[in-house]
């Protein structure tokens, strides 16, 4: 598959401006990111760029350059501006296509992956008789990442880790619009990690992340727990030869940071984590306490401990929290946020917000088993075990075995979701000690 990705702007012109930023920074940075993601994790797709640093290109030379290369796909990345209360994400394709054209069929996916990860407003799927879209031979979409001069929007923009996930979000979609394949992991998985600092405040990390991009070096702030505490680990790169990893480490040493080292010790934390917050493993409560226990909280909740018992044995899955973390999205079952009672989708699937609320289950069993699945992509790359058909519906779109514990699903499952892991573990703690409590009362009558 051959990309052409064009970010707007550039060199004269700085495309829309606001709050300290110019438009032309922001969207090539985000397409470099797209780039990088795309040549390091898949392995059928070729990216030409119109530009990869702050230069002037015309509009024709852009569309020029994507036809006589022959590419595939022609994606241009800008921001908005407006009157400083706009705000938000949109897409668009050329005015003269129809809904059911390839092209509108691409712009459905990527705008439903972008806007899953970016914590923007939703403001549609739209068309325009732009350049980029009209004088293109193949199917064109233009993303507007926000509104530069707006307050929230640009304090967005101006946070790396927010250009990374927006970056992640639009090749989500790509891979899903092209099938592309993922690159086989090399060295059976071994991987040097370049942690550029690791920090009990996430401001810190937040802060040596910001400063090493300033360097040229993209990092992310990854969040572990070690012995029970969490920290934040600024991960600088990851690599299968440890040489890679050594050449990045004295990049980073270069850069004025000294507390930086080579982290191999993964399936030690992993274990750890493992041992306290696995997805996958036994379920501990019974189908009884567990109705109990929402009943205390709504009298009016329906009946679920037995689904989330019977689907998690048979796949594996910690049931008994899962059934917290639908505790925590539906709000005890009241349902309060966007998702409705009557979809049956206890864990949000697919739900981005009021306009789209996500996924509907035929029954309250076919929902939980969709919960299970999901939670059996994230915490594994084993296929899936064929008793049951597949009735989750974004099973395909989870990055397989991404996920083993459960706050590893913060920023995943949840978008920031900072603490959406913990949030499920401190509720499922909740429902251990009433059902502790209960059984101490049990025993004092027998006595
Ligand atoms: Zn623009």
């Amino acid at each position: 598959m051959k990309l052409y990705l064009d970010p707007g702007h550039g060199g004269s012109d700085p495309g829309a401006l606001g709050n300290g930023l110019e438009e032309k920074d922001i969207v090539l940075d985000i397409a470099l990111k797209i780039r990088s993601i795309l040549l390091n994790d898949y392995e059928n797709v070729e990216v030409k760029m119109s530009r990869t640093s702050d230069s002037t290109v015309s509009l024709s030379q852009r569309t020029n350059e994507a036809n006589s290369w022959g590419a595939d796909y022609f994606l241009s990345i800008h921001c908005n501006a407006f009157n400083g209360s706009a705000q938000g994400y949109e897409d668009y394709i050329h005015s003269s296509l129809s809904n059911s054209s390839t092209t509108a069929y691409y712009q459905d996916i990527i705008h439903s992956e972008v806007i899953e990860v970016n914590q923007l407003r939703d403001r549609g799927q739209k068309q325009a008789n732009f350049h980029v879209l009209r004088e293109t031979t193949m199917p064109a979409l233009l993303t507007e990442n926000g509104f530069i001069d707006n307050s929230h929007d640009a304090a967005l923009m101006k946070d790396p880790a927010w250009r990374q996930r927006v970056a992640q979000g639009h090749v989500n979609g790509l891979a899903e619009a092209f099938t592309l394949k993922r690159k086989p992991e090399e060295n059976s998985g071994a991987v040097y990690k370049v942690i550029a600092g690791s920090f009990k405040v996430k401001e810190n990390a937040d802060e040596r992340s910001t400063y090493l991009e300033t360097k040229g070096i993209e990092s992310f702030v990854n969040t572990v727990i070690v012995s029970s505490e969490t920290w934040y680990r600024v991960q600088a790169g990851a690599f299968s030869s440890r040489e890679n990893a050594e050449k990045r480490l004295a990049e980073v040493n270069n850069a004025g940071i000294y507390d930086a080292y080579i982290a191999t010790d993964d399936t030690n934390i992993n274990q750890v984590e493992t041992n306290v917050y696995s997805i996958l493993g036994e379920t501990l409560l019974s189908p009884e306490l567990m109705n109990e226990y929402v009943k205390t909280i709504n009298s009016d909740a329906i009946e679920l401990g037995q689904y989330y018992l019977t689907f998690g044995a048979y796949y594996g899955i910690r049931g008994d929290i899962a059934f917290a973390q639908a505790m925590h999205e539906t709000d005890f079952l009241r349902f309060t946020g966007v998702v409705d009672s009557s979809q049956n989708n206890f864990c949000g699937l697919g739900a981005t917000g009021p306009d789209n609320p996500g996924a509907s289950f035929a029954t309250p069993e076919e929902g939980v088993l969709a919960h299970i699945q999901h939670l059996f992509a994230y915490a594994t790359t084993q296929p899936l075990p064929e008793k049951y058909e597949l009735v989750d519906p974004r099973f395909d779109l989870v990055s397989r075995g991404s996920a083993s514990t459960w706050t590893q699903l913060n920023g995943k499952w949840a978008v920031p979701g900072d603490n959406y892991g913990q949030s499920i573990l401190n509720l499922y703690e909740r429902m251990i000690e009433a059902a502790i409590e209960k059984l101490n009362s049990v025993m004092g009558n027998i006595e």
